[in-house]
């Protein structure tokens, strides 16, 4: 027995999932949406069950699908058999993944991380775009870094865009919140260097001390980094652009900088 089968959009189940694109909807529920097998086995692999697992009726019997179904009914979660047509409406998307979880988003404070921990830690401030977001995960996760932090009003990590680009690195890597205020505080103790990213800088990013761990801060992707959080930094580097680009992508800029660090 591995659950029940439904057909109607309109059912209760599917109706919430689908409002889990709505950050109004995660932010009330607390849950997020991963789509395919390969991001719902990572979230089982590191632990969490599922709340909810819609599947489609060929994708029941592969044998990760099968323990990602006796996670859910372990954990007490709803196991759903859908159609095509629900699959589709759930991710907004013509060809959609076999499998769809809910899982329950979580953050970590600020105060529990451990600098020691990781070489490197990166810290966002006002991160606007999801997809950039996600990429910053997926790479903080291949270079072992300890937390992405969030500081002041960023996009969701576990909007459904950033969640498909962090491609599973969502379950691996932990999340913090922060204020502008609260980074500024917790950053007087971090036992390493800050370095902060100006296109002004002078220092050129392979120059710089990485004193371990290293807090990498990373600015907005309109505005950059604001005078006051530079000012927090030990030292603002800058990559070396030698063509006509004014900038960097945020999230190729982060992955330089990582693992520069690293
Ligand atoms: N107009 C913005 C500015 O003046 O900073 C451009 C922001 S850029 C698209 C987004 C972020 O990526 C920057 O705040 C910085 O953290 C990083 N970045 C992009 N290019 C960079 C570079 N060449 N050197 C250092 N950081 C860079």
């Amino acid at each position: 027995m591995t659950g029940r089968a439904v057909t109607s959009l309109s059912n209760p189940t599917v109706k919430a999932v689908r409002a889990l694109h709505l950050r109004k909807d995660r932010d009330a529920t607390g849950l997020f949406v991963a789509e395919g097998l390969k991001t719902v086995t990572e979230g089982v692999e590191t632990g969490r069950a599922p709340r909810i697992l819609l599947h489609g009726a060929e994708a029941g019997d592969h044998p990760l699908m099968i323990k990602a179904i006796e996670a859910t009914l372990a954990g007490r979660g709803e196991v759903i058999e859908v159609t095509p047509e629900i699959l589709a409406k759930v991710s907004r998307r013509d060809n959609p993944q076999a499998v769809v979880g809910v899982f329950a988003q979580v953050f970590t404070p600020l105060g529990a991380l451990e600098p020691q921990a990781a070489a490197c830690w990166v810290a966002l401030h006002r991160v606007r775009d999801p997809g950039n977001l996600g990429t910053i995960v997926r790479t903080a996760d291949a270079a072992g870094c300890g937390a992405v932090i969030l500081v002041g009003e960023c996009c969701d990590p576990y909007s459904v865009e950033a969640v498909r680009a962090t491609m599973g690195s969502i379950f691996a890597v932990p999340l913090v919140k922060a204020s502008e205020a609260e980074f500024a505080a917790w950053r007087n103790d971090w036992p390493g260097c800050v370095v902060g990213t100006l296109l002004s800088a002078e220092a050129d990013h392979r120059q710089a001390a990485y004193v371990r761990p290293t807090l990498v801060l990373m600015g907005n992707e309109q505005q950059g980094l604001p005078a006051d959080m530079a000012a927090l930094c030990d030292v603002n580097v800058k990559i070396p652009m030698r063509g006509r680009a004014d900038s960097l992508n945020l999230a190729v800029a982060t992955g330089i900088m990582i693992y520069a660090a690293t």
